[in-house]
């Protein structure tokens, strides 16, 4: 049975019983855990001998108050839920344990939050980033999973950790789906039937978007129209944004010359999703990767193997 910790103290407690051996692995989440939530506990599990789940719905990191009310919170049922995935524990923390007092220092972290979801969410990604270092203060893992269905909330993290030198390994989970390829979500269940049926158009476009430039499209203007043309048309939806990013900044290309990754996000009724995918061009001529990172990483796993044979 997974054991439910509520207070920094008793967590502070369990750590003082942790072998110093043990890899902890940390999955924050706001609770309503569903398969999506799954795969990153799952994860978690394959690769760590202590696992972690916070279940903490952030109250900074809402733009909106009715939004952060109406967020469902179901704690017996996500106990039972990380029962069966085998988690050992759940830190609940009540928010006046995290936030004894006004909070007064904030992590903003520049450029990844400039774009898609920053731009409209104001505060948000700032109240994220600041959760997520308190929870890796908190719980020290070794390992901390995210899902890259919130790709640029992924992209933030792996940034937090490198330029604040955060002790530990990021790891990204790929988007679990429905069956009819609508990423799965909390909010999914807010949509009455006739918005759920509009719902997986979001993913055809995304797929439409990776297909263009799978077959060598490089101009962003004819990606986005021809994808687009999934979603115009249908009543129900209203665009906020439709773009192809670098994968690492996050922002906006005009010509894909390197993998980009396709992200959106759609008002269905009252209901706002987002989702991504990774795109790639078809393989170019080698000097034409020069400045790419992959290609920078590859030239220094050469010169590792080169030197380790010798
Ligand atoms: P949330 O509870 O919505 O804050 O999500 C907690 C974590 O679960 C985040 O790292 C999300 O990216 C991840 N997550 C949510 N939905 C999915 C999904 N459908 N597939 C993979 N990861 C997900």
């Amino acid at each position: 049975m997974t054991a439910l910790v509520q207070s920094v103290a008793k967590w502070n407690n369990v750590a003082a019983g942790i072998r110093p051996e043990a890899v902890v692995g940390f999955v924050p989440t706001m609770g309503a855990l569903h398969r999506g939530h799954g795969a990153l506990l799952e994860e978690a599990r394959s690769r760590c001998s202590v696992v972690v789940a916070s279940i903490f719905v952030n109250p900074i990191q809402f733009d909106q108050k009715s939004d952060y009310d109406l967020y469902p919170r179901v704690l017996e049922d996500d106990v039972k839920f990380c029962t069966a995935r085998g988690v050992d524990y759940i830190f609940a923390p009540p928010d006046h344990e995290m936030y004894p007092e006004p909070q007064r220092v904030f992590v903003d972290v520049k450029e990844v939050t400039e774009h898609l979801c920053g731009r409209n969410r104001p505060g948000h990604f700032r109240g994220v980033a600041t959760v997520v270092l308190k929870l890796f203060q908190i719980l020290r893992p070794a390992l901390a999973f995210f899902g890259e269905k919130d790709y640029q909330q992924l992209a933030l993290v792996r940034r937090l950790v490198r330029d604040l030198n955060v002790p530990l390994q990021v790891v990204g989970v790929p988007t679990v789906r429905e069956s009819d390829g609508l990423a799965m979500s909390s909010r999914n269940r807010r949509m009455n039937l006739r918005e759920r049926a509009s719902a997986p158009c979001l993913y055809k476009a995304l797929l439409a978007a990776q297909q263009s430039i799978a077959r060598g499209e490089r101009n962003v203007v004819a990606i986005k129209e021809h994808a687009g043309q999934l979603l115009l048309g249908i009543t129900e939806i209203t665009i906020e944004y439709f773009e192809l990013v670098d994968p690492d900044t996050i922002r906006p290309v005009d010509v894909v010359a390197a993998p980009v990754r396709a992200a959106l996000a759609v008002w269905i009724g009252n209901t706002r999703l987002i989702d991504n995918v990774l795109c790639e061009p078809p393989a170019l001529p080698i000097e034409h990767h020069k400045n790419h990172p992959e290609f920078a990483r590859n030239q220094i796993k050469t010169v590792d193997h080169v030197s380790s044979t010798m």
